[in-house]
């Protein structure tokens, strides 16, 4: 049985959980929130980007609440990992999905009913299928949690019809269980979906930020790409990365080039037998092999941290795909490029693809057409995005309908020794001034006697016009008459002043207004200051604690093949880098690690302080 309980018998509170069983000390931002609500019986609805740490959302509920939690994931690999990730943990789980057979599953039911489980994780499809359902009326159910939940959306990348049927499995239960839903999917009309479809009962709602600062964004249109790709693989020897193309032959082609060229590459897609693909997938989590090149098939549930590249040799169908099959770099919190190979061929591949899916065989034909002119859509706002000349990182936050600079600084477009300084009050103080003397006289002036009156000058002509009268007179008094003439150069850049080019006389355009009176933001790049970014430099190991993660990796594969699971259910790389970084001499050290929780440090803790004592002994 789960030990969720302290020494004194009384039950863990979620910080206590989250330490002991997942070795964490600190809550992701939103985690808290979904608990919370989940544990005081409300309905949940979270929307998190891709590695925000969303199982633990629901997870860490399933520990506190009584009777068990079903978990609905669209993902029989990713039930499978997660399911031997949490058994690892030291919680007791299972799963039950096609690929059990009779006797396992007949084994998953017995256990089921006598209560051994805490987290159950089933497909959609078997909800109504076979035993289930009879067996999930006599289980005391508290908590559905719903993973990937815009997979219930026919306006979603992803739309799974089994999906539909979850909300007839809720309502057949006995008592309604608390439901929460999960996505890292944010459009309006997919949050409405999820919310009605699942028919959420006012749900505590909680969208976290969908940035990702430490991804770097870049869009190159090579003449031939793989020259292209040789390059930038070139600046990357020894760092992880992936490699996505849209189709099989691609990734046999490019893998095979990247092979002939020196690098350690493996290749991952559908038309590979399953065992290849479990091996390769092995192969690159583990890092024996450095480049994976594959189909959008390979990636989902992959919690590999110290992924520092993801190139797109070709663009993908859409921003939803791009964004988390970029994010699948740099899930660690460390510097990572997201590069995309546009061509104008990959607008023709991508319709072809999409006219030719044949994902969608569970539709009606007038169903398929609506997800193909939704697909259609995606595909030309991914186009967009391949040709913007505006800031990359602010085109896919303007899609996630999430507020942005207009310039971050740290995009191909922005470029990275660049960075955004909001001059928002400053430009409201021009833009004023502009208004302000053309209200007064009734005509423009040029730009000097406008700095002039900012400045609060006593100049004859300010004077003259009794310019001194005005609110805004002086109001930049602090600031030089190079620095004002700075921003309003900007500002006409951006389209805000206009300058007459017979006079040069300076007035408004229709657009001030919303820098005006509407609290639009207004930025410029200004070079960057090099500092010290802190945590890339707390990142960074030294020679030894490298060479020492190195021992680490191969201690924890030989854990891993002796116990059958991926390396990364053992303990994740940031984990074993933090490790690296400590050097723990005994268990209660050994715990302070990040991502060493009890069960996890019963198990495994005397393996790896031998080895890093081992290790310290022989250098020193
Ligand atoms: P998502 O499903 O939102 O993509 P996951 O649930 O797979 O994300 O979590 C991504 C990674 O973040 C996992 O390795 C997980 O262990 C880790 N993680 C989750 N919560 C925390 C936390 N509070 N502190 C540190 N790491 C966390
Ligand atoms: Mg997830
Ligand atoms: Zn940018």
């Amino acid at each position: 049985m789960v030990r969720n309980c302290d020494k004194n018998g009384e039950p863990m509170d979620k910080r206590q959980l989250l330490e002991r069983f997942f070795g964490y000390s600190r809550f992701r931002p939103g985690q808290e929130e979904l608990i919370d609500g989940v544990l005081a019986g409300r309905d949940v609805f979270g929307i998190m980007p891709t590695g925000g740490g969303k199982s633990m959302c629901y997870q860490i509920p399933a520990l506190k609440l009584p009777g068990i939690t079903l978990v609905i994931s669209p993902l029989i690999s990713l039930m499978r990992d997660q399911v031997l990730a949490l058994k690892t943990a030291g919680v007791p789980a299972a799963y039950i999905n096609s690929t059990l057979n009779g006797a396992q599953m007949q084994a998953v039911y017995r256990n089921l009913l006598a209560g051994q489980y805490k987290i159950v994780y089933v497909a959609p499809e078997r909800l109504d299928y076979g035993g289930f359902g009879s067996i999930a009326e006599r289980i005391p159910i508290s908590f559905v949690a719903v993973d990937e939940a815009h997979c219930i959306s026919q306006w979603g990348q992803d739309f799974r019809p089994s999906y539909l049927r979850i909300l007839n499995f809720i309502d057949s239960l006995p008592v309604r269980p608390v439901v929460g839903a999960y996505t890292a999917t944010a459009t309006k009309q997919v949050r409405e979906d999820v919310e009605r479809i699942l028919r959420l009962q006012d749900p505590v709602r909680k969208v976290t930020g969908f940035d990702r600062p430490n991804l770097f964004f870049e869009v190159i249109r090579p003449e031939k790409k793989d020259d292209e790709l040789l390059r930038l693989l070139a600046g990357r020897k020894r760092k992880s990365g992936i490699v996505y193309c849209a189709t099989r032959k691609k990734v046999e082609s490019v893998c095979e080039l990247l092979q002939d060229n020196g690098y350690v590459a493996t290749r991952y897609h559908a038309g590979l037998t399953e065992e290849e693909r479990s091996a390769n997938q092995e192969d690159f989590l583990y890092d024996r092999k450095t480049v994976m090149v594959a189909t959008n098939a390979f990636g989902m549930g992959i919690d590999k941290s110290n992924v520092s590249f993801v190139i797109h040799y070709n663009m993908p169908k859409s921003i939803e795909a791009y964004y988390q099959e970029a994010g699948r770099a740099g899930r660690d919190g460390s510097d990572a490029d997201c590069v995309l190979l546009f061509s104008n061929g990959d607008v023709h591949t991508a319709r072809f693809l999409i006219n030719n899916s044949s994902d969608n065989e569970e539709l009606d034909p007038q169903q398929q057409e609506i997800v193909r002119q939704q697909d259609m859509a995606r595909l030309e706002a991914m186009t967009g995005y391949c040709k913007t000349s505006h800031c990359l990182r602010g085109y896919i936050l303007e899609y996630f309908g999430q507020k942005h600079p207009e310039i971050c600084g740290s995009c191909g477009t922005c470029r990275g020794d660049f960075e955004a300084r909001d001059i928002t009050r400053e430009a409201q103080m021009i833009l004023s001034c502009v208004k302000r003397i053309r209200d007064r006289l009734g005509y423009d002036v040029g730009m000097t006697l406008i700095i002039r009156t900012l400045q609060g000058s006593r100049d004859k002509r300010v004077l003259e016009k009794g310019l001194q009268e005005l609110t805004t007179y002086g109001l930049m008094k602090h600031t030089g008459s190079s620095e004002i003439r700075m921003l309003s150069d900007h500002l006409e850049m951006d389209g805000y002043l206009l300058t007459d080019q017979e006079d040069q006389t300076v007035r408004l355009t229709a657009n001030a207004g919303q820098v005006l009176y509407h609290g639009k933001q207004v930025q410029i790049l200004v070079r960057k200051e090099p500092k010290e970014k802190l945590p890339a430099a707390a990142q960074k190991l030294s020679g030894q604690e490298t060479e020492l993660l190195d021992v680490l990796k191969d201690l924890r594969g030989e854990l891993a093949k002796e116990a059958g699971v991926p390396a990364y259910v053992i303990f994740s790389n940031a984990t074993l880098m933090d490790m690296a970084r400590k050097q723990p001499k005994n268990m209660t050290e050994f715990r302070k690690v990040s991502g060493v929780g009890e069960i996890k440090a019963a198990w495994y803790g005397t393996a790896f302080l031998k080895r890093i004592q081992k290790f310290r002994d022989e250098n020193t």
